[in-house]
């Protein structure tokens, strides 16, 4: 046989499906490796789907989305993220935030193009760019510096194949929110070093303690070389639904629609009108949720920090928590492998976020406070037994 492509075939494996497979047939496993809410969606939100079914919203759409979902994202932009895209060619509805970072790497890079992503990051990033023979770039980003971008790392980074800086705040894994202050100097290199920036922002409304959202587009000069990534899936407990949006430069756009006709065609119809309910509706269900989260993230932390050799910084967003196990002296594979056979909790180890990620693990708080509670007496009982 000939060969299957090499393109694909060198791309490794996300590292974090190895954990899932292993917890599989396990009994009684705690899980805090998933990155998605517990919650189910909320009823109006389904009930909207269930509508535009039985009305024969069952077809095709244009190859950008419905224009009714467009125009609704246009003016929750406006309204939250306070800038303006005009529905008719600054926005793409996508299969969730990922195909949108797919085509934004798509549209935007050329083989061997650099993009700079933070080291620990989102695990996909590495895939995507390397799926578009573009070369990833990783600027370490410290614990003690709350894990953002720092000037020195970011002019580090830069080469003259940099093409485009990758930001995601809030962060997985590291529940990092990027300040105004970093976003501006963030904003700054690109505009100097006529970078793109592509802006993921799919945590953006899971933010705790009155932390600042603040959207890189609204920089002057930024809007021309943004793309906003974004979805409905973590705010509103869809990551089922698969759907997401793209908001960005006209000629950005209007090729990522092109290409959508040979990828896709078009987002699932239902589910596109399942979204204009939850950017339209109530926002309870969201309000509730962010409560939920901002609790157990709370009795996350006190459990971490009560436990000799764990400690965590408090994150400032999404639902996760970077727990620092240096001081076991264990690596982040060992003892995440070790924990899942010892007490049958499974975690994500964090190099696979990055090899920064080496001496931290990753934990989801969107699980139940039992689910935390018990995890956290079974990662104590852990600790005390390898150390
Ligand atoms: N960006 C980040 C940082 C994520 O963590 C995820 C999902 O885990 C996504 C994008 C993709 O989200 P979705 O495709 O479900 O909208």
């Amino acid at each position: 046989m000939k060969e299957l492509s090499s393109k694909i075939t060198n791309i490794e494996p996300a590292k974090i499906r190895k954990m899932y497979d292993m917890a599989q047939g396990l009994d009684n496993v705690i899980s805090f490796v998933i990155g998605e809410p517990e919650f189910d969606t909320p009823q109006n939100i389904i009930n909207a789907a269930k509508k535009a079914m039985d009305h024969g919203h069952t077809h095709y759409t244009p190859n950008s989305g419905i224009l009714p979902l467009r125009e609704a994202v246009s003016a929750h932009f406006k309204n939250f993220d306070k800038v303006s895209y005009n529905p008719l060619d600054e926005i793409m509805i996508t299969v969730g935030g990922m195909q949108g970072l797919y085509l934004s790497l798509l549209v935007l890079t050329n083989p061997g193009d650099e993009v700079i992503v933070s080291d620990p990051c989102y695990t996909n990033y590495y895939g995507m760019i390397e799926m578009n023979h573009a070369v990833p770039v990783t600027v370490p980003v410290y614990e003690e510096e709350g894990f953002n971008f720092t000037e020195k790392g970011l002019r580090e980074a830069l080469t003259p194949k940099s093409k485009a800086i990758l930001l995601n705040t809030p962060s997985n894994p590291t529940g990092a929110v990027a300040d105004r202050e970093t976003i501006e100097m963030i904003a700054r290199i690109a505009i100097e070093h006529d970078l793109y920036v592509i802006f993921d922002e799919v945590y953006k409304h899971l933010i705790y303690d009155d932390e600042a959202f603040f959207n890189i587009a609204r920089i002057p000069g930024m809007k021309e070389r943004t793309i906003i990534v974004d979805s409905v899936s973590k705010s509103y407990a869809m990551t089922g639904w698969r759907v997401g949006f793209c908001l960005g430069p006209e000629p950005v756009i209007s090729h990522m629609q092109k290409i959508q006709e040979f990828m896709l065609s078009c987002v699932n119809t239902p589910a596109q009108y399942a979204a204009i309910e939850a950017l339209t509706g109530p926002q309870d269900a969201l309000t509730y949720m962010n409560e939920q989260y901002k609790e157990r993230r709370r009795i996350m932390v006190d459990r971490i920090n009560s436990i000799d050799k764990l400690s965590c910084l408090m994150p400032k967003g999404a639902f996760y928590v970077f727990m620092n196990i240096k001081e076991t002296g264990l690596t982040s594979e060992e003892f995440a492998i070790e924990l899942l056979k010892d007490q049958h909790v499974v975690l994500s180890p964090g190099d696979c976020f990055g090899a920064m990620g080496e001496g931290y693990v990753r934990l989801s708080y969107a699980t139940s406070v039992e689910n935390i509670n018990e995890g956290f007496d079974r990662i104590e009982k852990f600790v005390k037994k390898v150390s």
